[in-house]
């Protein structure tokens, strides 16, 4: 047996004769001790070692044939997916006034009519083919709750539909919080809402000022409330976007959090990101211009493991490291705008050059205009990040050159990123990783 070509090996502070090794096409890791990792490269390892190595992905017959098998990764998704997965984004307006809200020039009063939401429906049950066992909508704005008559007719008609079938059916919700009171959870839930993501872009006085109220009002306490009032009828997750200047002090809604009750028990999840800038180049762009550029940023580093830290350390639950899915290279993930026109990321809703067909016509050929298989080059073909990267995201590459003819390489992010969020996951949740 070979060592796989997808690993990363670190040394091990507290006991020095181990090293710790991660396998980027897994995302398993192992503390491991020098003679066990010189048998493996002399060949001499122990079935029982061989036994471990094998099952974690971390050892291989035939590194040609795992090359390849990673290259492969979206086709054999593609060739078998039993979920259909469907980003519904049903309106434009919002009744916040976010300040680097990427919808920008795009917003104002643009809602899903009733009869889109019907051909919607239509094109759905047309693509749930046989094999599909499971139906999973993302309901999106502007502000989802604005159109909440149509989440409820949509999830309805959708929901009969998949269990005359015998098939699952779920929808999550990605809301600013304010209108999320208790009733409208309740008559979610008993409709399919799985989940909810909240943002909150943190402590009271940055996310005033980041995220309020069109009037200008404060937002923080309403959606606070909101998600006390819920969290036991659905899983809430938190999400929050962060910039330079204001990254060190989200620790402090953690604690907010915490002392409001709203503890790791009650969240199911905490994520916080960059903001990332709009093009310059955009049509479309909202005129803010903080945020980033490139998840390569030095400062990103440092920001994404220090409050990965702090989420971890509160014992919260956050993401884990694990190969790259972007929906653009999964045949059936879809993004449907409330006009009826389709993309493949929501990213890029309203950017006609990214249109990838439309719910009365059906789908045409992206393959080019969203550059699928970018990353089938030597170059990341030889990368031991590929798992994680796959070429990146190619919105960030549209942010940075207004066109998405390049990968968005995260080497460098990888290279100073990856051995620190690896330990943090050995210190808090090596529990877990044993399940
Ligand atoms: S391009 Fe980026 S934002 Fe869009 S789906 Fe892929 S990873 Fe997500
Ligand atoms: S884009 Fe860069 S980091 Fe990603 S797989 Fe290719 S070479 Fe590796």
């Amino acid at each position: 047996m070979l060592l796989s070509h997808y690993l990363k090996i670190y040394p091990c502070e507290d006991k020095p004769d181990h090293f710790l090794v991660f396998s980027t096409k897994n995302a398993s890791k192992i503390l491991i001790n020098k003679e066990t990792f010189q048998a493996v490269e002399k060949g001499t390892i122990s079935p029982a070692d061989e036994e471990i190595l094998s099952r974690l992905g971390m050892i291989v017959q035939d590194r040609k044939a795992e090359k390849q098998a990673v290259l492969c990764f979206f086709d054999k998704i593609n060739s078998n997916n039993p979920v259909l997965h469907v980003f519904v984004v049903l309106n434009l307006d919002c009744n916040f006034s976010c300040r680097y809200c990427y919808e920008g020039d795009m917003k104002g009063k643009l809602y899903m009519s009733d009869s889109t939401a019907e051909g919607l429906i239509d094109f759905i049950k047309d693509r749930f083919t046989q094999d599909k066992t499971s139906l999973l909508i993302d309901f999106y704005g502007g502000e989802p709750l604005l159109s909440f008559g149509l989440i409820k007719s949509i999830s309805h008609d959708l929901r009969s539909f998949t269990e005359s079938r015998g098939a699952s059916f779920s929808s999550t919700l990605v809301t600013n919080g304010s209108l999320f009171k208790r009733k409208i959870a309740e008559d979610l839930v008993s409709l399919g809402l799985e989940s909810v993501k909240i943002t909150l872009d943190g402590p009271a006085e940055i996310h005033n000022m980041c995220r309020p109220f069109k009037s200008g009002a404060g937002s923080f306490d309403a959606i606070i409330n909101n998600i006390k009032e819920t969290c036991d009828l659905v899983k809430i997750g938190i999400g929050g976007n962060y910039e330079k200047d204001n990254h060190k002090k989200f620790p402090l809604l953690l604690d907010y959090l915490l002392e409001k009750s709203l503890t790791p028990d009650k969240l199911f999840r905490v994520k916080f990101d960059p903001v990332i800038r709009q093009p310059e180049t955009s049509r479309y762009r909202s005129g803010y211009m903080g945020g980033c550029l490139s998840v390569n940023e030095p400062w990103i580093a440092e920001a994404e493991a220090m409050l990965r830290e702090e989420i971890l350390r509160r014992g919260y639950n956050t993401l884990n490291m694990a190969p790259a899915s972007c929906m653009l290279e999964i045949k059936d993930d879809y993004v449907v705008n409330f006009d009826g026109m389709i993309y493949k990321c929501p990213g890029f809703i309203g950017k006609t050059d990214f249109i990838a067909g439309d719910i009365k016509t059906g789908i045409k050929d992206y393959t080019d205009s969203y550059k699928l298989g970018i990353w089938k080059n030597e170059e990341c073909a030889d990368c031991e990040y590929l798992p994680l990267c796959f070429g990146g995201c190619r919105y960030m590459t549209f942010v940075r050159d207004g066109n998405i003819d390049k990968l968005d390489c995260k080497k460098s992010y990888f290279e100073v990123s990856l051995e620190t969020l690896v330990k943090q996951d050995i210190k808090y949740r090596l529990k877990a990783d044993r399940h």
